[in-house]
């Protein structure tokens, strides 16, 4: 029982430093959050040594009395947090539950219509390299003019093609999806409807977003990102698709289920259920929000800066620097360099190739967990507008970042 310190200084050393980084600099990737110590105290438990193939109450292991607890609250805590009438809390991650809802709902060769990755898709939605687009026969749609999702191009592939499922969801995207409209359209075309919510899943729990379960038939989100629990994935989904989801996840993809992780789904849910949990949502939002408004502002525009579809109505803003002077990657070097953590992005038909980009997606979630109030979000906002001008200055940005991060202690107990 000799502690990390001592038995693998090399291990504990980065995780050391990556405790530092994460503390002293601004995390702003859209996709990230900072778990509650709650939550990785039961990532961290004893349940990671434990067997549970199967479900709670029907498991091919012995001694599942107490994961089967943990589990049941997990699957209780969801369906009641998101309305829903089934959930599975076994995938591993996202792309795990995304596998297991597709093959539950389609076969290989089955067609299947998502957005396009470059658009603001995810891989699991159809990508050329990844499983979906490898197995299935897909079509995609795209964003118009304006940065919004084409419904009158997703109703028209949807009569053409006639797809099995319909995919609405994204990974990069600042707007809302209209539920009701995919329903319509994927009832139209005799499909079925898969939302993917990992990224506005916290939105929707907080009551700040739309939510999918009532128009979808299968919902899949991840944990960690909004929502703001342990890496992982979720399924929700009507009774009727139950058995076919259970069975897919497991034995269908996974063996034996992470049981320390879904203990920390758990409470992570019993959080998103909580008064502040919706409190940090809205400063998660508004603090997009002034962002947005701060890169749109008419220095910013001088600097070739712009924000795609004008604004944002989640927690993210999607920066698009085709008339700037930096790509994406010097953009993200740039915001680097001054203590922020933002990730290169295409921008939709985007000039540059995928490894430099023409974008960049900044999000909010991670800071406003931090604490982060509006007056701290519209100077994080401006210090981003600086640093992407020619003529910054990286000395005086520095400052300003670690200023912030001063004010808003994470993880004050942990060294
Ligand atoms: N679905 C969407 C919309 C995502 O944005 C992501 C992650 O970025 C995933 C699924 C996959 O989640 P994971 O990285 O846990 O596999």
């Amino acid at each position: 029982n000799t502690p990390l310190h001592e038995l693998d200084p090399d291990v504990a050393a980065a995780v050391d430093a990556e405790l530092h980084r994460q503390q002293s600099t601004l995390e702003m990737i859209a996709s990230e959050n900072f778990a509650p110590l709650a939550v990785m105290e039961a990532q961290g438990s004893v349940l990671t040594n434990k067997y549970a193939e199967g479900y709670p109450g029907r498991r091919y292991y012995g001694g599942c009395e107490h994961v089967d607890v943990t589990e049941q609250i997990a699957i209780d805590r969801v369906k009641e947090l998101f309305g829903a009438e089934y959930a599975n809390v076994q995938p591993h991650s996202g792309a795990s539950a995304n596998q297991a809802a597709l093959f539950a709902l389609a076969q290989p060769g089955d067609t299947i219509l998502g957005l396009d990755l470059a658009h603001g898709g995810h891989l699991t939605h159809g990508m050329r390299l990844n499983f979906s687009g490898k197995q299935f026969d897909v079509v995609a749609y795209h964003v118009d003019d304006e940065g919004r999702v084409d419904m009158a191009e997703v109703e028209r592939l949807a009569e053409e093609h006639r797809p099995k499922v319909i995919i609405a969801g994204w990974s990069a995207y600042p707007r809302q999806l209209d539920f009701a409209e995919f329903r319509r359209i994927a009832d139209k075309a005799g499909a079925y409807l898969w939302v993917d919510m990992a990224h506005f899943a916290g939105l929707v729990a907080a009551g700040l977003h739309p939510n999918p379960v009532p128009y979808a038939d299968v919902v899949t989100s991840t944990t960690h990102k909004t929502l703001g629990g342990p890496r992982g994935g979720i399924i929700l989904a009507k009774k009727d698709f139950a058995k076919k989801l259970n069975s897919s996840v497991f034995p269908g993809f996974q063996g034996g289920p992470l049981e320390h992780v879904i203990a920390a789904k758990a409470v992570s849910f019993k959080v998103a259920a909580s008064e502040e949990f919706k409190e940090r949502q809205r400063r998660t939002v508004e603090g997009a929000r002034l962002l947005a408004e701060r890169l749109t502002a008419p220095d910013a525009r001088e600097a070739g800066v712009n924000v795609l579809s004008g604004g944002t109505d989640v927690h993210l803003v999607l920066v698009d620097l085709r008339e700037s002077e930096l790509d994406g990657q010097q953009a993200e070097d740039r915001l680097h360099e001054v203590g922020i953590t933002v990730n290169r992005n295409a921008v939709p038909n985007d000039p540059r190739p995928p490894m430099v980009t023409s974008g960049l997606r900044i999000g909010t979630p991670a800071l406003a967990t931090r604490g982060f109030t509006a007056e701290d979000f519209a100077e994080v906002a401006d210090v981003v507008a600086e640093a992407l001008k020619p003529s910054y200055d990286a000395g005086a940005l520095k400052a300003r970042v670690s200023a912030l991060a001063d004010k808003h202690p994470l993880y004050p107990g942990l060294k």
